[in-house]
């Protein structure tokens, strides 16, 4: 029968040798490999003790920025939820108080903001969108885990300044704890 690609190979059925009945050429050409691989340089890392160096174009885990005087500077005006193709974010608006000034810059703030960070696909559209300098993606990466749940990062978690909070945040909803009640 004619082949169309001609990269058909007849199969052999010769007998073996009696070293290749004894594999021990195959061993050693699979030992020669294993040794050449031991003294190149590796390609892994010990990860989350090392860390690669990232572009500087990077895109990583959001932070909600506060102004100068540490006020918060979204104002829950939904354009980065609009904006994010992946509808990763949601967000109760709430009016600001009296004497809240110096909480929140902006006479309407988020009173919850959260970002399904399984969802979010990193692409900036939400920091592009923000016409407070409200949001941004830094240079740091997720947080891995083992539970769905604990991706929804919510807004006290996002916060700008509040990153040391972030772990105990995560422990505590891993451990049953109420976020806010430490
Ligand atoms: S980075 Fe992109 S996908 Fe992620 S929350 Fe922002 S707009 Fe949505
Ligand atoms: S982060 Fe920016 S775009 Fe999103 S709700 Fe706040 S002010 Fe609006």
């Amino acid at each position: 029968m004619q082949s169309l690609t001609n990269r058909s190979k007849v199969v052999s059925n010769k007998q073996m040798t009696l070293s290749e009945k004894l594999y021990i050429p195959a061993i050693l050409a699979g030992l020669q490999v294993t040794i050449q691989h031991f003294f190149k340089k590796k390609v892994t890392i010990n990860y989350p003790e090392e860390t690669r160096e990232h572009s500087k174009f990077f895109r990583g885990r959001h932070v909600l920025k506060r102004d100068d005087q540490g006020r918060e500077n979204c104002t829950a005006c939904g354009l980065c939820a609009v904006a994010c193709p992946a509808e990763a974010i949601t967000m109760v608006a709430e009016e600001r108080k009296k004497g809240e000034e110096h909480l929140y810059r902006e006479e309407k703030y988020a009173a919850e903001y959260d970002i399904n960070m399984l969802r979010c696909i990193f692409c900036g559209l939400c920091e592009e969108a923000c016409p407070k300098d409200a949001i941004y993606l830094t240079n740091r990466i997720s947080l891995s885990n083992y539970d769905r749940n604990q991706f929804i990062y919510t807004k006290d978690m996002l916060l700008e300044g509040n990153e040391e909070d972030l772990r105990i945040n995560i422990d505590n909803r891993r451990n049953g704890v109420r976020e806010g009640a430490n």
